[in-house]
This record gives C-alpha cells, structure tokens and sequence, in this order.
C-alpha cells in the first residue's frame, strides 16, 4: 500500500498524462483484442465529429463501416498475436480514417493523408489485450511530395526522361512533324524475360539490369534524340530527324550491344536481351497515342516472333 503522499502523486502524473494522450495532435485509438474502442482521443473526436462517449465500448468496424475491414484486422491479429510493432505510410494507403482535410489550401487534397502506427499494449502481466493506433496528420508532406515528383522529368533509376516528360517531347516532335512535314521515329523498347530476371537474381539485381540499360543507351544515341523509361522495363526512344532505314540501324546496335551486356549483380551475372517495335512518323499517324500504339504494335510482333529483334511498323 502506497503511503497517502505518493498516492496523490501518482495520482497527479496520471492526471497529466492523460491530458497529454488526449490533447496531442495526433489521433489514438485503443482497441481491446474484440477490436472494440477502448479510446479515443480528442483528434480523433475532432476530425471524425463522434464524442468518445459515442464510441467507447463499441465496435470498430461497426462505427467506420468504411475502414479498409480485412486489411486492418490481419494488421491488427499479427500485432495482438506476434506483440509486434507495424507501420503503414500514406504511399502504400493514402488514409485509414477518410477524413477531410483541416487545412485545405488551394490545390491540396480534400481529405487528411495519414500514416499509421499499430501498437501493441501490454498488461502488467505481460499480456497484449489491447493495441493502440497512432494516427499521423501528414497531409502536408504528402501534398509537398507529390507537387515534387509532378514537376521531376527525370527518372530516379536510369537517369533519362521520365514518362511524362518524354510524353512532353513526343507532343512537340510530333508537332513538328506534322507543321513542318519532318521526319521522325519513334522505338519502344522492352526488356525480354525480365520477370525471370527478377525471379532468379532478386529485385535489386532486375535495378541494376534497368540501370545498365538506360547507360547503354545514353551511349549509343545522339544529343538530340530523347530516351525515356516509360515504365517497368519498357523504355522508349524518340528519334527527331531520323527516318525508318537509319533509325533500324540504330536500333539494330542498341539491340545487339545488349545482347552482348554481362551486368554483373550482388547475386551473379546477368544477361539478357530486348525487343524492339519501330515506326516512323508519316501523315497517316492520327495523333501521339496512334503513333505509340504502332510502335508498340510492331513490339508485340516482335515478341510473337521470337524475340530478340527490332519489327517495323508498317504503314
Ligand atoms: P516479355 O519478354 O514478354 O517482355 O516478358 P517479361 O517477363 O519481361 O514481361 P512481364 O511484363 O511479364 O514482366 C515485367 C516485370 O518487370 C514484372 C515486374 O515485376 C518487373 N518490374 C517492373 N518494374 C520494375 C522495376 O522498377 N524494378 C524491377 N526490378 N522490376 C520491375
Ligand atoms: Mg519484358
Ligand atoms: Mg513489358
């Protein structure tokens, strides 16, 4: 038994911890192990508009029927079962509790990113019966971030165009083509077997196979012509000037150098080959899209045969 004086100074501590648990500008949630609200803090009554009086005591799901239902409770059983610690950030889930967003500048998204943290509780026995869930407000990195990477060109992994860059380039050239009756070719390019790549040396040797074909590429074009990494492991190559006969050339080269690559990774030595679809810009292009789907057209041919060649489009 506590003598009266420390008591009252527990007493007090708790007072104030309390207050801070139910003031901090970020959202707790305590469940018990029925998923039933054991908590609920004043950033959570404010941004959701329910009193923890509405809540306590009740279920989860029942209250936020819109909760992602299976993903949480899988989180949530691991965190009860397994004691551990996990944690989602806004990229892999843009929000756990849609709420709207409390600063709304111009631009800006209308509900509240969120990162989440699962907790689990221990009792003084050492029991999980209850986890809490920390809900971040990260609206404003999220919305910074984003701003960010819209105004990026380049991609991170091979240091060529981006998609929507290159999708900047391949409006003007065709333009210019168009207006001026120039000419112009336009290559996609796609990795073969990459999935194997993967598969078998792991992602990050994949990373490194998609690093060496961005090098080897910048080596064989000329300054004016655009490549880009249009996504996964598909690049694309805008040739401004260049008509079919020349532009085969060259990508004949790109893909026979390639071939010819050893890209040594953490976990051995790969080697690989690519496809190529090739067309050329004429008046019978309708508009930028038509112009890529007949590159990739002739791609798709190119893999039918085969692979490991370069296919023209034909008009
Ligand atoms: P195909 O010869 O028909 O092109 O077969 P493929 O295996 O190359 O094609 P598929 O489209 O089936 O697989 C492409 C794979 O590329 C699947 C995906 O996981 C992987 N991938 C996409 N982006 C990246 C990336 O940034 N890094 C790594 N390592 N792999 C990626
Ligand atoms: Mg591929
Ligand atoms: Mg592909």
């Amino acid at each position: 038994m506590l003598p009266a004086y420390d008591n009252h100074a527990e007493l007090d501590a708790l007072h104030l911890l309390t207050q801070l648990v139910q003031t901090i500008e970020v959202g707790l949630v305590v469940l018990d192990t029925d998923l039933n609200i054991a908590h609920w803090n004043s950033f959570m009554e404010n941004h959701s508009g329910l009193r923890s009086s509405d809540v306590r005591n009740q279920s989860l799901f029942a209250c936020f029927p819109d909760l992602p239902k299976q993903w949480l409770t899988s989180k949530l059983n691991t965190a009860f079962l397994l004691n551990n610690r996990a944690f989602t950030t806004w990229e892999q889930r843009p929000y756990i509790f849609k709420f709207p967003n409390s600063r709304p500048v111009t631009g800006q998204s209308p509900f509240m990113y969120q990162n989440l943290t699962i907790q689990p509780l221990s009792n003084r026995n050492g029991q999980v019966k209850h986890v809490a869930l920390l809900i971040y407000d990260v609206t404003v990195e999220a919305n910074h971030r984003q701003a960010l990477s819209k105004m990026s060109k380049v991609d991170t992994l091979t240091g060529l165009a981006n998609r929507r860059s290159w999708q900047e380039h391949l409006d003007r050239e065709m333009e210019r083509c168009r207006r001026y009756k120039q000419s112009a070719t336009l290559m996609v390019l796609d990795i073969d077997h990459f999935k194997s790549i993967n598969d078998t040396l792991g992602h990050s040797a994949g990373d490194e196979v998609l690093a060496q074909v961005g090098e080897q590429l910048k080596a064989l074009i000329r300054k004016s012509d655009i490549a880009a990494r249009y996504g996964g492991e598909e690049f694309t190559l805008l040739l401004p000037e260049t008509k079919l006969e020349p532009a085969t050339l060259l990508a004949e080269r790109i893909r026979s150098s390639i071939s010819k690559l050893e890209v040594e990774t953490e976990s051995g030595l790969a080697k690989f080959t690519v496809s190529i679809g090739l067309a050329s810009y004429t008046g019978k292009v309708k508009n930028q899209s038509h112009w890529f789907q007949c590159a990739d057209q002739a791609l798709y041919q190119a893999k039918e045969q085969g692979r490991n060649r370069c296919v023209s489009y034909q008009f």
